[in-house]
């Protein structure tokens, strides 16, 4: 056979291959429900916007060890039902109540509590997991790595982080930035249920595993509850993945955008 035709058989069996193996992915991927992309221009250029700058400061090492310790934990039983009676009093009111906490142990290890911050009446509350060291340091929630990348998000959907509200389920780091102990959820719940409460907003977004399980109460892993509303009180919320979870795995970013949007459409008036 002459070379010129061994080279055409070559990339034709090439190229039959590089179509059975985008075949074997698509059918993979519409197995587990994916329906198609959204390659808009619009789309693209705003993933493209949360992906990691070089120039941003490199995370302590506190915040990567955070970035490997999420991980599903059963909530304890008595995780203070949402849905018991709520108090509505102002944020300061709050404040003034959690003073000088001392209810769980990350009190004797903390730098500073991490109430919240952004507007009192926003819409929108995103609900975290925890601080970690950049937040301890600052008494900001979302002020580190993870944070820089969920104001990006917000950004995305139109807002600014003045028009929405950002809190976590625990008011303070726990040490090494190690995951969150059903006992310090047990203590610091109630606040956030108050906050909730307060602010009454329409829509929550639950960052994560820990914010989704502990307002929905329920054990089910986050990837089986992102990508569609839930009911917390009456309110809709939309769990989705942590932006320090998008850190160490960026092509989880499409699905947060697809949340992103599922939130936008239900928000615009
Ligand atoms: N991760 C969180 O869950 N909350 C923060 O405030 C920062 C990082």
């Amino acid at each position: 056979m002459r070379l010129i035709e061994r080279t055409a058989m070559t990339r034709n069996h090439l190229m039959a291959s590089a179509i059975d193996d985008t075949l074997y992915a698509l059918r993979n991927l519409a197995e587990k429900g994916c329906r198609g992309f959204d390659c808009s221009e619009h789309s693209l250029s705003v993933l493209k916007s949360w992906a990691h700058s070089p120039y941003i400061r490199r995370s302590t090492a506190g915040m990567q060890d955070r970035q490997t310790s999420i991980n599903v934990q059963p909530l304890p039983a008595t995780v203070p039902a949402s849905s018991s009676p709520q108090m509505t009093d102002s944020l300061d009111a709050i404040v003034a109540d959690l003073a000088d906490c001392q209810r769980c142990k990350l009190s004797t290890t903390r730098t500073r509590i991490v109430f919240g911050v952004g507007s009192p009446t926003a819409s929108l509350i995103f609900v975290g997991e925890a601080p970690g060291f950049d937040e301890d340091q600052q008494g900001l929630p979302f002020v580190g790595k993870a944070g820089q990348l969920l104001t990006k998000i917000i950004q995305a959907i139109n807002l600014t982080r003045d028009q929405v509200y950002i809190c976590n389920v625990i008011k303070c780091r726990p040490p090494g930035n190690r995951n969150p102990e059903p006992d310090e959820i047990l203590a610091c719940v109630p606040f956030l249920n108050r906050q909730i409460a307060s602010i009454q907003p329409e829509f929550i977004c639950a960052l994560g595993t820990f914010a989704a399980q502990t307002l929905l109460k329920t054990t089910l892993p986050i990837s089986k509850l992102r990508g569609r509303f839930h009911d917390y009180n009456g309110i809709r919320l939309l769990p989705t993945f942590h932006p320090s979870y998008l850190l160490r795995s960026p092509d989880k970013k499409r699905e947060v955008w697809e949340d992103m949007k599922l939130l936008m459409n239900e928000m615009s008036p």
